[in-house]
């Protein structure tokens, strides 16, 4: 029985052999802009949705596992962040949980789509709560220009909220993008990106830390976290620096002054144990 698509919303997984469907309410916006084809809509259990070109970037419901998950692992590994550079991002969710974090003294976003962040502001309204926040800085531009042309030992953080690696997301994850990353990070400085599903894309999670590491990053590191409107329902991010990526500051974490529904020290330690056939595969491929 085909999908009714007045009532339902499809992502179909081609090459996993899979959909997902959430029931709509109704469609609420589509717009072809410059870059991408942007949808948002009603659903009846899920809050409202976000999708770009057929692919679902966040839901009212549960964005709060991958904002909380790309953004607070990262910061509390890094020693002292005070300068953090978002990629992509443009629905302002990482921005916000960033931001929780007051010793930060500066945020610079880096979206493409400045569509994305505007109709994000009038749907996802709890998630740009943070983006008049002094220490913010909204930017719109490709982001593989911006590391392109960014000083060496700029920032202390690089978060890259991308979609997936097609379409203009495709060059934040080339080898070019994670050298300049490396160039603009001070020493001690970490890269995280959204690494897609580790059940679907084994294969990509692995290039992503080969292409990290011939890029100069000598430790990549792969949590893993619950995110039901993604393929699979289980999804990552992957971490790269010099550094011990596994050692992070758990007093602080226990002791953060902000509130989170998914993470904390417990969950960030069980994030990083990798399950068996993930763990086998980057020994054997790395
Ligand atoms: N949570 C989503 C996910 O995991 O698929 C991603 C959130 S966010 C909506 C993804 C953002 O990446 C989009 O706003 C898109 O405009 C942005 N983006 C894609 N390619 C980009 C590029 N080359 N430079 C900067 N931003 C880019």
């Amino acid at each position: 029985m085909p999908i009714d698509q007045q009532h339902w919303f499809t992502e179909i997984c081609d090459d996993a052999g899979s959909a997902f469907s959430l029931r709509i309410k109704a469609k609420l916006h589509e717009e072809q802009t410059p870059y991408q084809k942007i949808e948002i809509y009603e659903t009846e259990t899920f809050g409202m949705l976000m999708a770009i070109d057929g692919f679902v970037m966040l839901s009212t419901r549960d964005n709060f596992l991958y904002h909380e998950m790309l953004s607070h692992p990262v910061l509390f590994t890094h020693p002292a962040p005070r300068r953090v550079l978002i990629i992509g991002g443009g629905d302002c969710g990482t921005l916000r949980e960033v931001l929780r974090h007051s010793d930060i003294e500066q945020v610079q976003q880096v979206d493409i789509d400045e569509q994305v962040t505007r109709l994000s502001e009038q749907y996802f309204p709890e998630l740009c709560e943070a983006n008049g926040d002094a220490r913010a800085e909204l930017h719109f531009a490709d982001g593989i220009k911006w590391v392109r042309e960014a000083e060496a030992n700029s920032y202390d953080v690089i978060i890259v909220d991308s979609t997936d690696p097609v379409g203009p997301g495709e060059v934040l994850f080339t080898h070019e993008f994670y050298q300049h990353c490396r160039r603009v990070l001070g020493d001690d400085g970490l890269l995280v990106q959204q690494s897609e599903s580790p059940m679907y894309h084994l294969d990509l999670l692995t290039r992503i830390h080969q292409i990290m590491r011939a890029a100069g990053f000598a430790r990549t590191q792969t949590l893993t976290f619950p995110q039901p409107v993604y393929p699979s329902g289980w999804w990552s991010a992957t971490l790269a620096g010099n550094t011990d990526l596994t050692a992070f500051r758990q007093r602080d974490v226990e002791t953060r002054p902000f509130p989170t529904l998914y993470y904390n020290h417990r969950i960030h330690q069980t994030s990083l144990a990798l399950p068996g056939f993930v763990e086998q595969h980057l020994q054997e491929n790395l």
